[in-house]
């Protein structure tokens, strides 16, 4: 899938998990994953790094 912010290719491993971050490679901007009404499908949604400080 691709990124919503710089519309990368964005790789989402075979075994990605709902609520999975992805990052992109990029612009940086990470994503959660979300899954949509199919299964096995996912899709993104901006993701935001609390748990993650990167003290910038
Ligand atoms: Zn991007």
């Amino acid at each position: 899938m691709n990124c919503l912010e710089c519309d990368a290719q964005v790789a989402v491993p075979s075994d990605a998990i709902q609520g999975e971050i992805l990052t992109c490679r990029e612009c940086g901007t990470s994503f959660e994953l979300v899954r949509t009404g199919s299964e096995g499908l996912f899709a993104l949604q901006p993701a935001e790094l609390e748990e993650e400080d990167w003290g910038e």
